[in-house]
C-alpha cells in the first residue's frame, strides 16, 4: 500500500533533519550527502511523490524492477514535459549479475554493487558499447563475518587497481552494507573500516581525483555512518513505512 503524500512529506522532512543533525555533529555540511531514496518496497505513485518533492536520486537493489519503474516515470515524465536534469538518477545498489549488466548500464547512473574483476570487466565492455563511461562504486564487506557480496577489505585495494586500468569505467569510491544489528553503535566499526580503507586507497592515489564517494547506512544506522564519513546513504524503511 502506498504511504502517501503527507505521510511521506513527515518521513522525509524527519530524515532530512537527521542527517543535518548527524552532519553537523562532525562539523560536516549536510548539502554534501547524498540521499538515495530506496524504493524496492515502495509504490509507483510514493515514487512520483518523493520525485514531486525534488527527492531525485533513487534506489533499486533489482535490475528487473530498476528497468521497469525507470520505464515507467520516465513516461509519467515525458507526459508532463518535465525536463531532463529534473529527472531522477537511478541507482543499482543490490547484487548485479553479469548477464543483466546489458539492461541496467543504459539507465544507471551509478552502479553501487561492484564486487569482482569479472563483472567490472562486463561492464566495461558494454559501456564502451553504448559508448558511455559506467560510474561505479566497489563494494566491500566491512563486516567481521562473511556476507554473500562484496570483496574482503584485505583484497579490495587491488582489486579498485585492476577496476581502475578499464577505460570505460570511473571508480567513484566504496560502499558497503553493515551488518543487520538492534543496535546501530554495533554497526559503527564496519563503516570506520571501510573509512579508513577509502583513506589508505586515496593516499596510493587509486582512482584520482573521482574517488570521492563512500556509500554506507540504511535506515537502522545512517547516522552514525554519516558520523563516520558517508558521502551517500540509501534509505527505504525510513521514508516509506
Ligand atoms: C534495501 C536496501 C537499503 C535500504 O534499506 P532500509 O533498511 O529499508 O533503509 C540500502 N541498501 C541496500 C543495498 C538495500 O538493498
Amino acid at each position: 500500500m502506498a504511504v502517501g503524500k503527507e505521510k511521506l512529506i513527515e518521513n522525509l522532512k524527519r530524515v532530512q533533519d537527521n542527517i543535518a543533525a548527524a552532519a553537523q555533529r562532525i562539523g560536516r555540511d549536510p548539502a554534501r550527502i547524498t540521499l538515495v531514496a530506496v524504493t524496492k518496497a515502495a509504490e509507483l505513485e510514493d515514487i512520483q511523490n518523493l520525485i514531486e518533492l525534488g527527492v531525485l536520486d533513487i534506489g533499486e537493489n533489482r535490475v528487473q524492477q530498476l528497468t521497469s519503474r525507470a520505464a515507467a516515470i520516465a513516461d509519467w515524465l515525458d507526459k508532463q514535459g518535465i525536463a531532463t536534469e529534473n529527472r531522477p538518477r537511478w541507482h543499482m545498489i543490490g547484487h548485479l549479475q553479469r548477464n543483466k549488466v546489458k539492461n541496467v548500464l543504459p539507465i544507471a547512473h551509478l552502479i553501487h554493487s561492484v564486487d569482482t574483476l569479472r563483472l567490472a570487466e562486463e561492464i566495461d565492455k558494454r559501456a564502451e558499447q553504448i559508448g558511455k563511461v559506467a560510474d561505479i562504486l566497489l563494494q566491500v564487506n566491512c563486516s567481521l563475518e562473511p556476507q554473500k557480496f562484496g570483496v574482503a577489505v584485505g583484497a579490495a585495494a587491488s582489486l579498485a587497481e585492476q577496476i581502475c586500468t578499464l577505460k570505460n569505467i570511473r571508480l567513484l569510491g566504496l560502499m558497503t552494507m553493515a551488518p543487520l544489528v538492534d543496535d546501530p553503535e554495533k554497526a559503527r566499526p564496519a563503516f570506520v573500516r571501510l573509512r579508513e580503507l577509502f583513506e589508505e586507497m586515496r593516499n596510493e592515489k587509486i582512482g584520482g581525483n573521482d574517488f570521492r564517494h563512500l556509500s554506507m547506512g540504511m535506515t537502522q544506522d545512517y547516522q552514525v555512518a554519516i558520523e563516520e564519513g558517508a558521502t551517500i546513504v540509501r534509505i527505504g524503511t525510513a521514508l516509506f513505512q
